[in-house]
């Protein structure tokens, strides 16, 4: 069957940002397994994948609007060095996550530890970048009605 709405699809994919580093990809026996039409990954990968069959193989580049969307300066804040935990540990270049007062996971990349601030990028790591997938798709079968009511596809050891 064809990849369409409500399918629920297995794929495996390597992902680069243009020069060939594979900077993300799935490990052998260890698929993406996702429900289509449901933005459980990029649009642009979605978009592309729609009437594919299991066998089919595709490169697909992804504009960074149709993926992880384009890079926001906005996003870039100072933000006092009182309002992190005191035993977090702040250096420029890393990732951290943490909780924000409505309790929800942030992630963010610390640019620079000023003497009191700190000058943090909110942006999505892979904003305003082009992507490029070299994908597979292995299995694609229909959503059980248990799926389409979480909206996500249950592969085996998906846990709630
Ligand atoms: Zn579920």
């Amino acid at each position: 069957m064809q990849i369409a709405k409500d399918s629920v699809v297995t794929l495996d994919y390597r992902l680069h940002l243009g020069d060939g580093k594979i900077i993300e990809e799935t490990e052998p026996g260890d698929p993406l397994v996702y429900l289509h039409g449901y933005e459980e990954i990029v649009p642009g990968l979605e978009k592309a994948l729609a009437g594919k069959k299991a066998g089919e193989s595709l490169k697909v580049e992804v504009s960074a609007e149709d993926g992880y969307g384009p890079y926001d300066p906005e996003e870039v804040e100072e933000v006092p060095r009182e309002e992190f935990p005191e035993d977090l540990e702040l250096e420029a270049g890393g990732m951290v996550s943490a909780t924000d007062e409505d309790g929800d996971e942030v992630e963010f990349l610390v640019k620079e530890v000023r003497a009191k601030t700190v000058l943090v990028d909110f942006n999505h790591p892979l904003a305003g970048k082009p992507l490029h997938f070299e994908v597979t798709v292995r299995e694609v079968r229909k959503a059980t009605e248990e799926e389409l009511e979480h909206g996500h596809a249950h592969s085996p050891g998906h846990e709630h």
